[in-house]
């Protein structure tokens, strides 16, 4: 006579049909798929024996099995979520952008730590305005820096004179960047890694040791720059680290002259190439003077509440947004 499956289902304990995604049953042999997501090894055997009793004396079952899925119990999470901010080509602002989502990271309430790994040329000094500051260290760990707009922050820059830095390569220059990640940052929700640009050695290395959670890829509209993006976001796809979503900067000018507004570099392509390759698309920020001007004299537009600062709070909320369902 055939088992009645989905009596079987009733005779299980709650906590356990709460997870059960499938129960299977042949010729007498029951098997049941059960989500184990979040459980220790001593979790998962009490699911076990929970289901093997509940429905061995069950007529016809000859066996029970029990398979987890979710097979790894996560390991507990401890240190900030990591967001690695990556670009095929440099000068499309890419620390520009990690300097602004950092400050409106912060200033949504999360604790914010902004490392600033472009060796070949560390901005965030001036952009977070720390020029010539130096980190301490404690234990052998740097201690970052306090910066005005509440985020903390370690830079290549702050460790070694203007210009210096370039000429590392290879080993030196992935030692460097562990000090950078491997120091104090206790008490810290999200990393921000402004990474050097391009998908070369250096960042192998930094994202295979130092795994972020996400990435954004940030571009300017040509078509050059939107072929590097998509290497770019290729590199985080083979190197297991999920895209968060495309940004298109320097997208649009206004002219603050007379208000007309052109499209030097074009407009929109970023959203193209985000949707054949099936990331989202966080959003634009305009080509825009003032943020040229401001973050030159260390103030981030994202501090204020400028129109150019709004451009960014908007995608850092979605960036604060995709954190929270991480969590
Ligand atoms: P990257 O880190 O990709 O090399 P940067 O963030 O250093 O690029 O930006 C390169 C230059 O472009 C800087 O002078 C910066 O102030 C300027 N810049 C970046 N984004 C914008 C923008 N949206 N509008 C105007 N200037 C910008």
């Amino acid at each position: 006579m055939p088992i009645d499956t989905e009596a079987l289902k009733t005779l299980l304990p709650d906590d356990l049909k709460s997870r059960l995604s499938t129960l299977l049953e042949k010729q007498g042999v029951v098997t049941l798929v059960v989500d184990a997501s979040g459980l220790d090894q001593l979790g998962r055997d009490k699911l076990e024996v929970a289901a093997k009793g509940a429905l061995r004396g069950a007529e016809g079952v000859r066996e029970v099995r029990v398979a987890m899925t979710a097979d790894k119990a996560p390991a507990a999470r401890t240190g900030p979520r990591i967001i690695a901010v990556g670009s095929g080509k440099g000068g499309v602002g890419k620390s520009t952008l990690s300097a602004n989502l950092a400050v409106a990271l912060a200033r949504l309430g999360l604790r914010v730590g902004l490392v600033d790994a472009d060796i070949y040329g560390p901005s965030q000094p001036r952009l977070m305005a720390t020029e010539g500051q130096r980190p301490s260290a404690h234990d052998e760990k740097l201690v970052p820096l306090d910066t005005p707009f509440g985020v903390r922050l370690l830079s290549v820059g702050n460790l070694v004179e203007p210009g210096k830095a370039v000429a590392w390569r290879g080993p030196m220059a992935g030692g460097a960047l562990g000090q950078l990640l491997d120091a104090h940052w206790d008490n810290t929700d999200v990393l921000v890694i402004d990474l050097p640009p391009g998908t070369g050695d250096v960042q192998l290395t930094m994202v295979q040791k130092h795994k972020p959670d996400g990435a954004v890829i940030v571009s300017t509209p040509q078509d050059l720059a939107l072929i590097d993006a998509t290497r770019a976001m290729n590199f985080f796809a083979q190197t297991g680290v999920p895209v968060i979503g495309v940004v298109e900067n320097m997208s649009g000018y206004v002219c603050p002259h007379c208000g007309e507004e052109s499209d030097p570099f074009g407009h929109g392509g970023a959203k193209a190439v985000a949707g054949v390759e099936g990331v989202p698309f966080l959003g634009h920020i305009p080509l825009d003077l003032a943020i040229r001007q401001e973050s030159d004299a260390g103030r981030p537009p994202a501090a204020g509440d400028s129109p150019q600062g709004k451009a960014f709070m908007a995608i850092a909320q979605k960036l604060a947004a995709w954190l929270e369902q991480l969590a």
